[in-house]
């Protein structure tokens, strides 16, 4: 049921923004994708049209309680020209997931991916060429019925925005600090932590903005239930590397299953490493600490790729990992997968789909 896209260039495009003040999310490129939703009609008028305000009554559910998703992936030009995209069958296929635990209905996986390539290739002047930089993708869907029932929306907008995207680690990859959270939870099992949703941000904010009054960068969030196991790192999966031996949490629903994170896996057992995925105790890892064998931390996600932990500060109790700096399995991951979106790398694994 693949439909048309139809496509109204604007006739005022933006003055592009220079290579060095893109950040992260503060410019938008010229066209947006946007398609509907309605009980009758399933996902139709699929269209790219001009960036621009959306008009939405006061009423619109998506204001009042949060039933909307989003993912996030990035476009990248490599050194030949081409443009690549980095596993977007796994993000929609994670769109679709977190639609069901949302009560969204689901989209064409295929369609979507469509849609995120023709609106990049209608904006792939907008694609930066810096190293580091890229065209980050946000396709969301947000539930737009004027109503202020509580209960599914029976219509929704799902849209796609672009936005030019600057290097992460504009001065060389730098470990973070860490402060590991004892007192806000960010999901629990059986509410939606494994679900790209608005409301897992709204509600890991306070936490964040305590641990940066303190000094540090982001919180290591611990379950919800016993707070004594380890989850995910800001808005990142989180790896740790004992005795020479990977350590990620296992995925049990209240943890946001990361491409970049299983991208990692894939590439660490490629190269005949130890990857586990189990719960792991706060206190096992201080206890590794003391023993001398934490060699390792890091977080893991589209923004950073591989951002590493320099210190954590656990009730009071600061360790510092690897002196400070990238570990070498960290650097190796961070150059492999990089090297994969930026056509660099050969991509064995076929994780990349050209633009064209
Ligand atoms: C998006 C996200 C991640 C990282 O997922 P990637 O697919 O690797 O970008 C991790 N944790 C949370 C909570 C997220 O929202």
């Amino acid at each position: 049921m693949s439909q048309q896209i139809k496509i109204e260039i604007t006739k005022q495009p933006k003055q592009k923004p220079d290579s060095n003040s893109l950040g992260f999310g503060k410019y938008f490129t010229d066209h947006m994708f946007i398609m509907d939703y309605s009980p009758e009609k399933g996902w139709h008028d699929a269209r790219i049209i001009p960036y621009g305000p959306l008009s939405l009554d006061p009423s619109t559910m998506i204001l009042h309680y949060g039933q909307a998703i989003f993912e996030g992936l990035k476009a990248y030009k490599t050194a030949d020209g081409r443009i690549l995209l980095f596993r977007p069958d796994k993000n929609v296929a994670r769109m679709n997931v977190s639609n069901d635990r949302l009560c969204i209905p689901s989209v064409d996986p295929e369609f979507c991916i469509e849609a995120i390539k023709e609106l990049v290739k209608i904006d792939k002047d907008w694609i930066p060429e810096a190293p580091g930089t890229s065209l980050y993708v946000r396709p969301f869907i947000i539930a737009t019925d004027p109503h202020l029932g509580v209960h599914p929306s029976k219509t929704y907008k799902f849209i796609i925005i672009l936005s030019p995207s600057g290097a992460y680690y504009p001065g060389g990859i730098k470990p973070v600090k860490i402060y590991v959270e004892s007192e806000y939870v960010r999901a629990v099992k059986g509410g939606m932590g494994f679900a790209k949703t608005m409301g897992n941000y709204a509600a890991s904010l306070k936490a964040q903005a305590v641990a940066e009054t303190k000094g540090y960068v982001q919180v290591l969030w611990l379950d919800g239930v016993e707070k004594k196991y380890i989850e995910e790192v800001g808005s990142m999966n989180v790896f740790f590397k004992v005795n020479g031996e990977v350590l990620t949490p296992s995925l049990q629903g209240s943890i946001l299953p990361g491409i970049t994170r299983d991208s990692v896996i894939q590439v660490l057992k490629s190269w005949g490493m130890k990857v586990t995925e189990r719960r792991i105790t706060i206190k096992e890892l201080y206890d590794a600490h003391a023993a001398g064998t934490l060699e390792e931390a890091f977080g893991t996600g589209t923004a950073a790729v591989i951002s590493p932990m320099g210190e954590l500060n656990w009730a009071g109790k600061k360790i510092i990992i690897n002196n400070n700096n990238i570990g070498e399995t960290s650097q190796k991951l961070y150059d492999t997968i990089t090297g994969i979106q930026l056509g660099k790398i050969e991509d064995k694994l076929g994780w990349t789909v050209e633009v064209k």
